[in-house]
């Protein structure tokens, strides 16, 4: 009954602007293998963004078309693409409600074992069970404030319990401090594993355990390589 995907994305002569307007992404190839880890840099305005909502469906091509096991994306259900591909922004989002509320939002029906239990996989279960009432701390109240790095790790604890087959993640540029760093990137490698992950990397660290490093410019790529070679 459940359509399990198996991750493997392709651009295939994908043309895209935004409201048909400039050509953002012009006639854009790329084959992205089930359970590679892509970590995407370039400048600013190269299309980084634009590639990652095109492939969450954020937006359709103008032109082209962008698949998942060779089926184009739009003719997924939507209930399957919503599970197969997860996108994590750059701001973490919290909503309002307690830290098992928001780490449940990619799997509704999770119990709270399977909650902690994604939070425990991650590295997030010693700061949630700190917080004055654990995972029942309303992010928004009173002590349950929590940093810019203790987000991030909510919102992964939130991809790995909904356990996607494509993860794209645009990574936070504000800098963190060394031990939430270091938790981050831990808590990444847990997450990335046996699964297609697409990363906007701003952190040399993550560029470092990509398997592909792609370097676009101007809606293009112009370096596809391994992070050892570039
Ligand atoms: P950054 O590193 O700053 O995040 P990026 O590589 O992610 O940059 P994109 O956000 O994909 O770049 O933007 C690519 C181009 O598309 C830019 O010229 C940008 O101005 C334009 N653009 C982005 N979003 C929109 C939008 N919603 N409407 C119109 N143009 C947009
Ligand atoms: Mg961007």
């Amino acid at each position: 009954d459940l359509w399990e995907s198996r991750g493997h994305v392709e651009f295939d002569e994908v043309t895209f602007g935004y409201n048909g307007e400039k050509t953002i992404l012009p006639n854009f190839s790329l084959d992205i293998p089930a359970g590679q880890t892509i970590a995407l840099v370039g400048t600013t305005g190269a299309g980084k963004s634009t590639l990652a909502k095109l492939v969450s469906r954020f937006y359709d091509p103008s032109e082209g078309r962008v698949t998942l096991d060779g089926v184009d994306l739009r003719s997924l259900h939507p209930k399957d693409l919503r599970r197969a591909i997860v996108m994590v922004t750059q701001e973490a989002y919290l909503f309002s409600g307690t830290v098992a509320d928001n780490i449940a939002l990619g799997k509704p029906d999770a119990s709270l074992d399977e909650i902690k239990a994604a939070a425990r996989a991650v590295g997030a279960d010693g700061f949630i069970s700190a917080l004055p009432d654990g995972y029942n701390t309303d992010v928004n109240k009173r002590g349950g404030r929590v940093s810019a790095g203790q987000r991030q790790l909510i919102s992964f604890s939130r991809a790995f319990l909904a356990d996607p087959a494509v993860l794209i993640l645009d990574e936070a540029t504000a800098s963190l401090d060394i031990p939430s760093e270091r938790l981050i990137q831990d808590a990444l490698q847990t997450l990335l594993a046996d699964r297609t992950a697409i990363i906007i990397a701003h952190r040399l660290s993550t560029v470092a355990i990509a398997d592909r490093v792609l370097v676009m410019e101007h809606g293009r790529i112009i370096e596809d390589d391994t992070p050892e070679a570039l």
